[in-house]
């Protein structure tokens, strides 16, 4: 655990160090849970975001993308259920004054047990090696058995009686499992309670006159709003998706986890409208379509994991998450949900207007039903980063920090370093980048002996480092030195296009989806 703490501090003094995030209004000491990104950041960012962009909207004939405003009527929020039931449960510590979300109080205490239970299958699975049936120890060892059973029953509990609104329960239960304040072990609990999770805001200047308004907390919206305007124009056929990203907002009630829960963050959703009765067909094919997404940027196939809900939002019939192996433990990194024709419906009825598509295959007006994928942007952020970042020690035993991102993702593809200042190198160098730069964010470094400048471009994760010599000026060749293997080859100056090319193209990268 000590060592996770650890990794996690590092990530998020790596993240300020080399220009990545900055807390927001850091000279005012910061606000709580709200993050700027830096130079090398808002590059990695919008690498993430173009990646998925492509995937989701530029790879698919029958998604079309939306930027809608962060603004919306206000009756919008009313319509979605978000006035009403955005809520979280939330709970205060007398004792230490901190305050907590119930739910994850015993989410967490849910998930000790699981941990308890996978320790006993791996004993086992070494104790009988080849042998080991994990299915048969799992639904007969008693222990396990206990575990998992305990674990499921907790979660069930808590999500009926979050269901049925009682409160009263959700506080029982902590008190019954005996959680205690994770930071203090004080069991001293006030009643649970809702809050809503929606920013308020005024639209207009005099105050009588003035609407409120909310900030947006999910994109989603902006889309079904739309799906008509969208539909028709772009004369789309069901199935068909609109994708979108952009700012959402949430007053969290605890955010201490750096960029995984803020209060001001960016998402990536897309709404896929199907036919009713065809809903699980596309849920089931996104859930795999998404996994694969992910899987494509090398990241590590035992990183990831689906998790069902048990504990339904109100508009669905169907939800599980794409949970990441985050410094933290796993954690939702992306929902997938089945919406049902909640959405479309409600703003039907409290619209007047009609939100139907008519389909001329089966001659008939229907609410489409749809499939929603939904990701934030700054926790892919976080798991890409927190995941590239290695300590290594080389063979002579010095060590190396390196951030080894997925290269399609990386700010800069290549530094051009001239390997000193004078004989005329840095022209060369300069031209080099004069040529690169139609293709590719490039940098030019000539500061500090080559060794510490691969040094620091190992540390904000640049794939590749090409150096002009004195043999340049001669026969047009340089080195390239690949991050990773650190291996170091000649080749010729119009040769590095295609070099760097086959290493970050994002068709490349996606292909292995
Ligand atoms: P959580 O259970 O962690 O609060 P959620 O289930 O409320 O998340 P959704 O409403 O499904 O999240 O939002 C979709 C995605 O948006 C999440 O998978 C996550 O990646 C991202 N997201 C949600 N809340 C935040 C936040 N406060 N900060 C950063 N990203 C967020």
């Amino acid at each position: 655990m000590a060592k996770q703490e650890d990794l996690f501090k590092n990530v998020v003094s790596h993240a300020k160090e080399y220009g990545f995030i900055f807390q927001s209004s850091e000279i005012y000491d910061g606000l709580s849970a709200v993050y700027d990104y830096a130079q090398n950041g808002v590059e990695l960012k919008k690498n993430i975001r173009d990646y998925w962009w492509k995937s989701m909207v530029q790879m698919h004939e029958n998604i079309v993308g939306l930027d809608s405003a962060i603004f919306m009527h206000p009756t919008t929020w009313k319509a979605s259920g978000h006035v009403d039931a955005f809520n979280d449960p939330l709970i205060d510590n007398k004792d230490s004054k901190k305050r907590y979300r119930a739910d994850v109080l015993i989410e967490d205490y849910a998930e000790k047990l699981n941990q308890k239970a996978q320790k006993e299958i791996e004993k086992a699975r070494a104790r009988f090696g080849e042998a080991f049936n994990e299915q048969e120890f799992v639904t007969t060892n008693a222990r396990v058995m206990e575990y998992l059973g305990k674990k499921k029953e907790i979660l069930e509990r808590m999500a009926r009686s979050l269901e049925t609104e009682n409160l009263a329960d959700v506080k029982a239960l902590i008190e019954e499992l005996e959680i205690a304040d994770p930071e203090t072990g004080s069991k001293n609990w006030t009643e649970v309670r809702q809050f809503n999770l929606m920013f308020g805001t005024k639209l207009g200047a005099s105050a009588d006159s003035a609407m409120d308004l909310y900030l947006r907390p999910e994109t989603a919206q902006g889309i079904f709003v739309n799906f008509l305007n969208v539909q028709k124009t772009g004369r789309m056929k069901i199935p068909f998706g609109i994708a979108q990203t952009g700012k959402a907002f949430r007053n969290e009630i605890v955010a201490r986890q750096f960029i995984f829960r803020m209060r001001e963050f960016e998402q990536m959703e897309m709404q896929f409208f199907v036919r009713p009765g065809e809903e699980m067909k596309y849920y089931e094919y996104w859930k795999n379509t998404r996994l694969n997404w992910h899987l494509s940027l090398g990241l590590g196939k035992e990183n990831y994991r689906f998790h069902d809900h048990e504990k339904l939002a109100h508009y669905a019939n169907a939800a599980a998450d794409i949970e990441f192996n985050f410094p933290f433990g796993f954690k939702e990194l992306e929902g997938i949900h089945s919406r049902t024709d909640f959405d479309l419906k409600a703003h039907e009825q409290f619209s007047g207007k009609k939100m139907q598509y008519f389909d001329t295959e089966l001659n008939q007006n229907y609410t489409p039903y749809v499939v929603e994928t939904s990701v934030g942007l700054d926790r892919m952020f976080l798991a890409v980063f927190s995941n590239s970042l290695k300590e290594e020690t080389l063979e002579d035993g010095s060590t190396r920090t390196v951030l080894q991102l997925p290269s399609v993702l990386a700010p800069t593809k290549a530094a051009v370093l001239p390997l000193v200042k004078k004989d005329g190198l840095p022209e060369v160098a300069r031209q080099i980048i004069e040529d690169l730069k139609w293709d590719f964010n490039v940098a030019y470094d000539e500061k500090d002996a080559v060794g510490r400048r691969y040094r620091r471009q190992d540390a904000l994760g640049t794939p590749f480092c090409i150096t002009v010599d004195h043999q340049t000026l001669e026969d047009q060749t340089v080195t390239i030195r690949h991050r990773d293997s650190m291996q170091q080859d000649r080749v010729k100056i119009e040769e590095l296009r295609s070099i760097i090319n086959s290493e970050v193209s994002m068709r490349n990268w996606l292909m292995k989806m």
